[in-house]
């Protein structure tokens, strides 16, 4: 008989003991998770807030929410850098303009911060020179940092300072030009850097290009300034414009259809 008492005691002591496990307490939290896991479609639709309707360009005009920069028919939205007067590049009869050699660089007279950029660019077809100096000009976001252009077409030179490099920091991924003379197309996305409030940098600028279709800049870090001699520096700005490069080299690069749209 207290054989018999003391085995049941046994037994309710274990069940109890079983009951306090924490294999008990996941199996709870388990379930819990469980009875979330939808069983409907609806369950995972997100219906608000709708995004904002653009109207994509027809015949390669620009997007509806674009900000047009260059259309061929003025140089109205650009300055030039030495004098801030209006430009004295050439302005083509063909919707384009072309770099006038020692005129120095243009600039937007807006400022941007982070952007999408559309604009084709074509190099001379006349080959003058060879290396940095074969039809050398570039894109430049927040006046500071370069993306190169450059006919690289049978020309070497530095990787770091080809076409589509984020010049002399980030080799492209692809060289993706078209033959010399013909229009290439740079569509680039770039994030500005960031700057804490004691001007130091808290967040790198990023920028992602794709040439003619083809990606050749993945999200890739701006190191700071694209130097000619030294390294990138980083001195705190805010929204700047957006400027083209004169090489003074008679680069004789022509640029056509500009636009941005502010991200
Ligand atoms: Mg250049």
């Amino acid at each position: 008989m207290i054989k018999n008492i003391l085995l049941v005691v046994f037994i309710c002591c274990f069940i109890s003991c079983e009951k306090n496990t924490p294999k008990n307490e996941e199996t709870a939290a388990t379930k819990e998770i469980t009875s979330n896991v939808p069983t409907e479609p609806e369950e995972t639709e997100v219906w608000e807030p709708k995004p904002p309707t653009v109207v994509p360009g027809k015949n390669n005009m620009p997007p509806s929410d674009a900000i047009v920069l260059f259309d061929g028919t003025n140089l109205d939205q650009w300055i030039s850098v030495k004098d801030s007067l209006a430009p004295t590049w050439i302005l083509n009869g063909d919707g384009s303009m072309t770099v006038k050699n020692g005129a120095g660089n243009i600039q937007t007279k807006k400022a941007f911060g982070d952007i999408q950029l559309h604009l084709e660019w074509r190099s001379s077809a006349e080959i003058r020179a060879d290396g940095q100096n074969r039809s050398n000009s570039g894109v430049f976001f927040q006046k500071r940092y370069e993306i190169q252009v450059l006919d690289n077409n049978d020309n070497d030179t530095y990787v770091n300072g080809q076409v589509g490099a984020i010049y002399k920091q980030t080799i492209p991924l692809a060289m993706a030009s078209v033959l010399t003379g013909e229009w290439n197309t740079y569509d680039i996305v770039y994030h500005a850097p960031v700057f804490d409030s004691e001007g130091e940098k808290a967040q790198s600028g990023t920028i992602t290009v794709v040439h003619n279709g083809i990606l050749i800049q993945d999200h890739a870090e701006i190191m700071g300034t694209t130097e000619y001699i030294g390294w990138p520096k980083n001195n705190a700005h805010g929204k700047a414009p957006l400027q083209l490069q004169d090489h003074n080299d008679r680069s004789g690069v022509s640029y056509r259809n500009i636009w941005v749209r502010e991200l």
